[in-house]
């Protein structure tokens, strides 16, 4: 994940370790143990770098467990219980490999509000997919914004993706039907569908992806293989919300986690993994085709306390 801190990484790491650095320092950790005055501080960095609530709560209450056996006693002490908790938080990200269907065409389907990447994520992940030497299709089921197709199909012909859309403001379920039947008979390896940045508070557009799911899932056993929400990285807190109002809809499998280049509290990942034991699988770190990597959370603790 050396991908991930390449771009604007030094400013970011250095706004991320503050926090945690800061935790660090004012956290009083001697002989006897960690104050309650020091957990309130360290509780207060975690939620500002957006760890949230649940996994706020289950770090600091480790740290007071361990202090009151008295084995917190020394920073260097309190940056192992930490490293280990968020380590253990992530476990389940370990194997988070995207899924491949067992035989036949694999289907991802790309979700998630407007803004947050899901169409620069897409040509992202087609990219790699033909890097690995694989046949690739994208379906722009994203018929409701004017220019959005276009954009995609340039993309598409750049990466060397098959593409399939519809009309402007057609049908996107008919335009991902298309394109599943069209990579079937032409045994495409991996089909992507690129959806609509639908706002989680317009229910008809929910339906509407509801409708999408619905199709693929009729279409093709097993399907979508992937269902991958795009959250932006900078809206902290926010990212929790969107999960939420998304998996009323359609059953997430995991987390594309874009725009980490833009903002020091990665501890949304954390966050995300202890609220909804939902794994960030890719995460983007740019504009680039090539700026996708896959999460690895060694390398993500490791930039975390490093220092
Ligand atoms: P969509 O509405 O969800 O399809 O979002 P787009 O893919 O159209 O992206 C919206 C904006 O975010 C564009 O300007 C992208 O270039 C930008 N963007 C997407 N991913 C990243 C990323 O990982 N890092 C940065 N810095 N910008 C990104
Ligand atoms: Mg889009």
């Amino acid at each position: 994940m050396a991908r991930l801190f390449k771009r604007g990484g030094e400013k970011k790491k250095g706004l991320w370790r503050r926090a945690v650095d800061l935790a660090l320092t004012d956290v009083r950790v001697a002989v006897g143990g960690v104050d309650h005055e020091s957990l309130e501080s360290l509780e207060e960095h975690l939620l500002t770098a957006d760890f949230g609530v649940d996994a706020t709560m289950r770090i600091v209450d480790r740290v007071a467990s361990l202090a009151r056996r008295g084995k917190v006693s020394g920073a260097s002490e309190l940056r192992r219980v930490l490293t280990d908790e968020v380590t253990r938080i992530l476990e389940p990200a370990r194997s988070s490999y995207l899924e491949l269907a067992d035989d036949g065409t694999t289907i991802y389907l790309i979700v998630g509000v407007n803004g947050v990447g899901k169409t620069t994520s897409v040509a992202k992940l087609a990219h790699r997919i033909r890097d690995e030497g694989r046949t690739v299709m994208i379906a722009a089921a994203d018929t409701f914004r004017a220019g959005a197709v276009e954009q995609l199909r340039i993309w598409s012909e750049r990466v060397g993706a098959d593409f399939v859309a519809g009309q402007q403001g057609g049908d996107p379920a008919a335009v991902a039907f298309d394109a599943i039947a069209a990579a079937e008979a032409r045994e495409v390896d991996v089909v992507l569908v690129d959806t609509a940045g639908r706002l989680h508070t317009q229910r008809n557009l929910m339906e509407e992806l509801e409708k999408v799911d619905r199709v693929i899932r009729r279409r093709c056993k097993g399907a979508p293989h992937e269902c991958l929400i795009v959250l932006d990285a900078t809206v902290g807190q926010n990212a929790l919300a969107q999960v939420r109002a998304f998996s009323a809809t359609v059953e997430l499998s995991g987390i594309i986690l874009t725009k980490l280049d833009g903002t020091a509290r990665g501890g949304i990942v954390v966050g995300l993994q202890q609220e909804f034991g939902l794994p960030v699988k890719l995460v983007g770190s740019g504009e680039d085709f090539d700026d996708l990597s896959d999460f690895d959370p060694d390398d993500f603790v490791e930039g975390v306390f490093e220092g």
